[in-house]
């Protein structure tokens, strides 16, 4: 399917970005930011006025406003409509970094509103059932006996949770100490809530805990009995994992093993269910613990040996797959992960993979293809001692279409996928800001990782490739590092790559760690194409070690103007060839093309003619111009003009539009900065057999087409409608033209470049090119 290889970043016109950045070292990209006005608005407001004593309301009142947002929460989620931003700002304070052990304990009687309570922690029992709606809302009660409301927001895995599942989170009773707790006034005005942006700033105690000594409850919490032995827990857990909550599942187990530590079942479960949750590290941990009591049942130490794999393989520790497999040679299971582990490693290492595979994998919806990630001769850096962006860079020379890197993405999130559905063309931040959330809980190294990632003015960023970080050990309530959520969402919103699936249309976003340091040039030094949570970077053309790999963050085709005239919407100017070209037209002419572009696209032959006749006018016989050969805004009309002369063929071979479509075709490829040697467009039928050095090339590879993707499917467009007029030769040259110019998208892959454009094909056409191809394809 073209349509999942034509990526690219959001079209500026669909979302106006209104987060601004000075240059950058990686995608700006615009986020939603629909309901995130209005809570920055919300939060620069409660800045300006002086913090004031937080107000204190009845428990009773309180309870029911609960009990009233959870019903509301049913309707919402039944109407499966659910708006969810909560852009915490471009703000760096809110989560904790600081340990419990280093702030001291305060009541609900010294919170006031409107700030964070540095230094601080707030000691509490949970009152009340849950409510969920953009986050986790629940009442607390201190030793004293006040009660504050609460939310919890980005809390892991449960972005489809439903109250009932979220009340198995934070059960009444639970004892929680809250970092540096921020207090507001609620949307409403009528009540204080204590906001929590960083789900590991809420700390579980457990009642027996030294830290609670000498803390008496002034009033007493009746709760139905919560099972008061392992056994139960277990049947407990057994039952979420049956029905598919694994969250709930993996607190089950939790609890159970907080009784029995050693509890071999619970263990495996617990480990099967992290497993389930992407938790590798956590489900990683349980089943070493089982492998080291050395069971004698071999039915619990081959589950613990398997799990122990799965674990390893998913996280990439291809070596330790290996060892495992090797250790325990009758395993059969091992022995077929170490299989697969040994095709990852020469994924890895040679950079050598199935693309054909890949694709097919990757056009069936909810799939992820499973190879490994590879870094090609690419590096970050900051040159010329830091008077230069940050970006990534070729350590050796490299060709057109060799592979750079394959990435495998920090986070994914396809709309099609998320059970919450949303407005329809919403981007949101959020829910990616979220996925970083899941795996930063379990994955120290990923919070490592976003440190590094550019997050605003507002942000230091930390060198790369930082250290690697300890594994603290994680479990369903305590997270492996303290999780920064401001930064998470401003690296989601300036590094993200929306992933389209129609021109207009987005399918989802993904986040990705070396892309994330390209910068943009308009015509870039390299192509990206997203496959679900991969994403491939290949040269575009031949660099000289040194030079820079840029992207394309916007596509010109898809605007028909540079990032030149972009600058408005992200704040920074490009330099490229192109945005010089557009630099060098004349200011009226600029005007007159950019609003010629916002037009609809023309649905008769002669408002097309009309577009283009006025459109090529705005473009001048520069210097700059013929340097870029590039002029975006006229590729698309000429397309469309020659559409609709296809569109108007009524016979097999109907010259009068046959002849026009190719034509427009051509100067199509012109504009795309193709140079055509052979113009014809008729000549004398031959229809004779013709065999691969028959075949000339049309066009003038030693200034290749600016457009290579768009470029190579205009061709096969091109060739189509020759092999209708029998000639077959030229059809087939144009081809050939085809392939070579689509190298930057299939690394010279035969296969691959035919389950791309495949749909593109007339059938006759792509048959008679396969019998002959075999010698000058890859
Ligand atoms: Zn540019």
């Amino acid at each position: 399917m073209m349509a999942t290889l034509l990526l690219g970043g959001l079209p500026p016109e669909t979302v106006p970005s209104p987060m601004m950045t000075l240059n950058t070292d990686g995608p700006v990209r615009q986020e939603s930011h629909i309901g995130r006005a209005t809570t920055e608005e919300m939060h620069l407001g409660e800045r300006s006025l002086p913090p004031e004593r937080a107000r204190q309301i009845r428990k009773s009142v309180l309870l029911a406003q609960i009990e009233a947002q959870r019903s509301s929460a049913v309707t919402v989620a039944s109407s499966l409509l659910r708006t969810r931003q909560t852009f915490v700002g471009e703000n760096t304070c809110y989560y904790s970094s600081t340990g419990l052990h280093e702030l001291i304990q305060i009541n609900m009687s010294s919170l006031s509103t409107g700030r964070r309570h540095k230094g601080a922690y707030l000691l509490c029992r949970v009152v009340s059932r849950t409510a969920h709606l953009v986050g986790i809302n629940f009442v607390v009660e201190d030793s004293e006996g006040d009660c504050c409301h609460v939310t919890v927001h980005h809390y892991p895995h449960t972005l489809d949770f439903s109250s009932v599942e979220t009340d198995m989170v934070f059960p009444i009773g639970s004892i929680l100490a809250i970092r540096e707790p921020f207090c507001k006034t609620s949307t409403t005005g009528s009540f204080c809530t204590i906001r929590v942006d960083a789900p590991s700033d809420v700390v579980f105690l457990k009642p027996n805990v030294p830290f609670l000594e000498g803390i008496s409850w002034r009033s007493e919490i009746i709760t139905p009995a919560p099972p008061s032995n392992a056994g139960e827990w277990k049947n407990l857990g057994v039952s979420s994992f049956k029905q598919q909550r694994w969250l709930c599942a993996a607190v089950a187990f939790s609890k159970g093993l907080e009784l029995e530590p050693m509890n071999s079942l619970l263990l495996l479960n617990r480990s099967e269910t992290y497993l389930r949750l992407l938790w590798y590290n956590s489900a990683l941990r349980d089943a070493e613990i089982v492998l080291g009591m050395k069971l004698k049942d071999p039915i619990l130490q081959r589950k613990a040996l398997v799990r122990a794999t799965r674990a390893h393989y998913y996280s990439g520790r291809y070596t330790d797959v290996t060892r495992l497999a090797h250790e325990h040679p009758l395993i059969s299971d091992l022995t077929a992960y170490a299989t697969k582990a040994a095709q990852r490693m020469r994924e890895q290492t040679l950079g050598s993979y199935d693309w054909q595979v890949i694709h097919e994998v990757e056009e069936n919806p909810g799939s992820r293809v499973d190879i490994a990630p590879y870094k090609g001769p690419v590096e970050v850096k900051t040159p010329d001692g830091g008077r230069r962006l940050r970006g990534l860079f070729v350590t050796q020379d490299v060709k057109a279409g060799e592979l750079l890197l394959v990435s495998k993405a920090i986070a994914s999130c396809y709309y099609s996928e998320v059970a919450v559905s949303h407005s329809q063309d919403s981007f949101e931040i959020r829910d990616l800001a979220d996925q970083v959330v899941q795996r930063s809980w379990d994955d120290s190294n990923v919070a490592c990782v976003i440190a590094t990632l550019y997050a605003g003015d507002y942000f230091h960023s930390a060198s790369y490739p930082p250290p690697p970080a300890p594994h603290l050990p994680a479990s369903p309530t305590q997270s492996s590092a303290n999780i920064d959520t401001a930064r998470i969402e401003a690296v989601c919103a300036k590094n993200s790559f929306g992933v389209e699936k129609t021109p207009m249309r987005i399918a989802g976003a993904v986040l990705h760690e070396l892309p994330s340091f390209c910068n943009h040039a308009c015509l870039p030094t390299a192509d990206f194409y997203i496959l679900g949570d991969v994403m491939i970077v290949r040269a575009r053309i031949a660099m000289k070690a040194g030079d820079e790999v840029t992207l394309a963050y916007i596509d010109p085709l898809k605007t028909g103007r540079s990032a030149e005239l972009t600058k408005r919407d992200w704040d920074f100017i490009c330099g490229c060839e192109l945005c010089q070209a557009d630099r060098a037209d004349p200011p009226a002419a600029r005007r007159q093309r950019r609003e010629l572009l916002v037009l609809p696209a023309p649905r008769h032959l002669v408002d097309a003619a009309v577009r283009a006749e006025l459109l090529h006018a705005t473009y001048h016989d520069t210097p700059e111009r013929r340097r870029c050969r590039a002029k975006p805004g006229l590729v698309r009309v000429y397309e469309t003009l020659a559409r609709l002369h296809r569109d108007a063929i009524d016979a097999p071979c109907d010259i009068a539009h046959l002849v026009p479509s190719i034509a427009f075709l051509m100067k199509s490829l012109e504009a795309a900065g193709t140079v055509i040697i052979d113009q014809r467009i008729i000549e004398v039928v031959s229809n004779e057999d013709v065999g691969e050095l028959d075949l000339e090339l049309p066009i003038d590879l030693a200034a290749p087409p600016r457009f290579p993707n768009e470029c190579a499917q205009n061709m096969i467009l091109l060739a189509n409608s020759l092999f209708i007029m029998l000639q077959k030769k030229r059809a087939l040259s144009w081809v050939k033209a085809a392939t070579l110019v689509a190298i930057p998208v299939t690394g010279n892959d035969g296969a691959l470049f035919v389950e791309i454009y495949k749909s593109l094909f007339l059938n006759e056409l792509l048959d008679a090119f396969t019998s002959i191809s075999a010698g000058f394809m890859s």
